[in-house]
């Protein structure tokens, strides 16, 4: 069998790569384990401004009406809303906080962000916010599994799918591209955090983080908006909602642990009596972000075996990101366009041969 990419991994990267290059006509053939991934358990969440300081996530004026408008194409495509668009309520944790709001509600850039700012304490109910809030614009999370369950079915559907775990010995290089009776003009490693692994790129400085996320139920009222608060909370339904994320360098595994649930737990208590009194644990995740060193992702080819690439390292922020990237680096492979963040830059001081 010939194709033209076989891409390894159907996370958020894999699918959407391959959804954009089949768009332009390009064969693929997508294999991946079909074990929880990263992907699947993610929150979803595009926030635009982050930080004790309030600031624009990088590139977001271009990478976020991109994200917007892929995801609701493949609403109109799939007949479902992926992308939920809801406001997100920051919580303000302390005075520093409200006086670099202020100062980004007067700067011109952060206009399409920021809205309301309300700085009368306890003016939830059920929320505790002795320190008032600020509305954000343009927040909203993604329904990842359901888009990735929706791509599989369309992948395997044009029998383009395989669902197997690759093993890196099975790939013959030279003298034709091979894995297994498959030929292809490239392969594409779409692995998440298993890139770790992979012979040709392990050598990238990948900086993974774990994560874990609770699922809850409530007889709480609440209201219908994302909350910020170090932790975020976002109400899924009026019975159903996930608090998340923990950040753990250290034990790279996707084991929830009680020490995760806990640590959210008390978070959550912190803003809410009422809501930890009446919810019960629906769910517990963990998995691990493909995070990097300088926070870019990597994306590009193998400095050797240049039909090998790699299209990863979106860290914390695969659902902003993944849209316009997947398509500057489908130019790239189709017509041998510039890409942004080549891991070329990491050529010269970590690959050696
Ligand atoms: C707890 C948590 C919360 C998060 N919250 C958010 C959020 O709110 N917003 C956001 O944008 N991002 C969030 N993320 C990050 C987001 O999950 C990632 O940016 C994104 O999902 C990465 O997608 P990926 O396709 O690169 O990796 P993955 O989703 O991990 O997919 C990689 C795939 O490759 C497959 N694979 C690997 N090796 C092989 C092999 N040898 N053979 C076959 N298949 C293979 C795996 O099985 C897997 O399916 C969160 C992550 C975690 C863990």
């Amino acid at each position: 069998m010939n194709t033209d990419f076989l891409i390894v991994g159907q996370g958020l990267a894999g699918s959407l790569l391959a959804w954009e290059l089949i768009k332009r006509n390009i064969k693929v053939i997508i294999i991946d384990t079909g074990q929880e991934n990263a992907s699947q358990i993610a929150a979803g969440l595009i926030n635009p401004i982050t930080g004790q300081r309030f600031v624009k996530s990088s590139g977001i004026d271009y990478l976020l009406p991109t994200a917007k408008n892929y995801y609701a194409d493949l609403g109109a495509v799939f007949k479902q809303s992926f992308y939920i668009e809801k406001i997100m309520l920051r919580l303000f944790n302390n005075p520093n906080e409200i006086e670099s709001a202020i100062k980004r509600l007067s700067q011109a850039e952060y206009q399409d962000y920021l809205a309301k700012l309300n700085l009368v304490s306890n003016s939830l109910k059920n929320i505790s916010t002795p320190f008032g809030l600020i509305e954000q614009r343009q927040t909203g999370y993604l329904l990842t599994k359901q888009l990735l369950t929706s791509l599989k079915e369309f992948f395997i559907s044009n029998q383009c799918y395989q669902q197997t775990t690759l093993d890196y010995k099975d790939i013959q290089i030279k003298p034709i591209l091979k894995w297994k009776d498959i030929t292809a003009k490239g392969i594409i490693f779409c692995e998440g955090y298993h890139s770790t692994d992979n012979p040709w790129f392990s050598w990238l400085p990948f900086q993974l983080v774990k994560g874990e996320i609770l699922t809850l139920s409530h007889s709480t009222s609440l209201m219908d908006n994302i909350l910020n608060f170090g932790n975020w909370l976002i109400p899924l339904d009026t019975q159903l909602f996930r608090i998340g994320a923990t950040f753990d360098r250290e034990n790279l595994d996707n084991i929830p642990t009680e020490f995760g649930k806990n640590s959210l737990l008390t978070s959550l208590q912190s803003i809410s009596h009422p809501l930890i009194k009446n919810s019960c644990l629906m769910g517990h995740q963990a998995n691990i972000r493909p995070c990097t060193l300088d926070k870019q992702p990597f994306i590009g080819h193998h400095p050797v075996h240049t039909q090998l690439s790699i299209f990863n390292g979106f860290g914390a922020k695969g659902s902003l990101q993944i849209p316009w990237y997947c398509q500057k680096f489908a130019e790239n492979l189709l017509k041998n366009t510039a890409i942004p963040t080549d891991i070329t830059r990491y050529y010269a001081t970590h690959f050696t041969t």
